[in-house]
């Protein structure tokens, strides 16, 4: 464990070269528009990033932009609290980002995965300090052997690497839950009941749950709820994308 600092900035270094060395092989292009990124540029280009749609002075519990910053949150969440204590989103999930997840879940279109990575370290800087493990969402085995990869795993692992925490392994899916889209609201939270299920036990203190897309909330509330009732005195979540209209 004490160690792990140590490799993991090992790591970092080794992905910087081999970036730099990829990049003078074969330039960066931006993920969204093509166009060859410029110095500084990463995998979104200056002009897609201005506009990307953003959460602004979205609500720190539930992440839902408002019309005027407040450190408070906002009324829903002062009446009914979610179970998790942060919830952070790069974006609303909108054009382009939207297409850009599908198609990275459905169509495995893992060249977004540099664009999402700079996208969530940058939105996990405002989460707190003391978050000590990172669970990504977890998928049914069946839907991971038929999708190939848990998009949430790819999207929590350089959270993790980043902070140099570890990525909790033992909360499963149970049921092969039928896809979440196209459900209302009441209809993905009769889906997703007793979803989970944690095998042994988890001791961190604060967990950041991942995944890339929050539609209702249902799935982290969840998953939150879980963790708390095992002991875990705070949870809080990290998304790609929020959906911010009707569910
Ligand atoms: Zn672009
Ligand atoms: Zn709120």
């Amino acid at each position: 464990m004490n160690q792990l600092p140590f490799y993991a900035a090992l790591r970092r270094k080794f992905s910087r070269l081999a970036g730099a060395l990829e990049h003078e092989l074969m330039p960066r292009r931006c993920v969204f528009c093509g166009a060859l990124a410029k110095s500084g540029e990463g995998s979104i280009c200056t002009g897609c990033a201005g506009d990307l749609p953003r959460l602004h002075n979205a609500c720190v519990r539930c992440g839902m932009p408002r019309d005027a910053a407040s450190l408070a949150p906002c009324i829903e969440c002062q009446i009914a609290p979610p179970p998790f204590y942060r919830l952070s989103a790069a974006l609303a999930y909108e054009f382009p980002i939207d297409a850009a997840i599908r198609a990275f879940k459905f169509h495995r279109q893992l060249f977004y995965v540099p664009a999402f990575t700079e996208l969530l370290l940058v939105t996990q800087e405002i989460l707190p300090v003391d978050i000590d493990a990172v669970l990504p969402v977890p998928l049914h085995r069946w839907r991971k052997l038929k999708r190939g990869f848990n998009q949430a795993m790819e999207l929590a692992l350089p959270v993790a690497e980043a902070r140099g925490i570890p990525i909790l392994r033992n909360i499963h899916r149970i049921r092969p839950t039928p896809s979440q889209s196209g459900l209302d609201a009441r209809a993905r939270q009769k889906n997703i009941k007793d979803a989970f299920v944690l095998r042994g036990r988890v001791r961190a203190r604060h967990v950041l749950l991942v995944d890339d897309v929050v539609t209702t909330g249902t799935t982290c509330k969840q998953l939150a709820t879980l963790l708390r009732k095992k002991g875990v005195p705070q949870v809080s979540v990290l998304a790609l994308a929020r959906a911010v209209g009707p569910a």
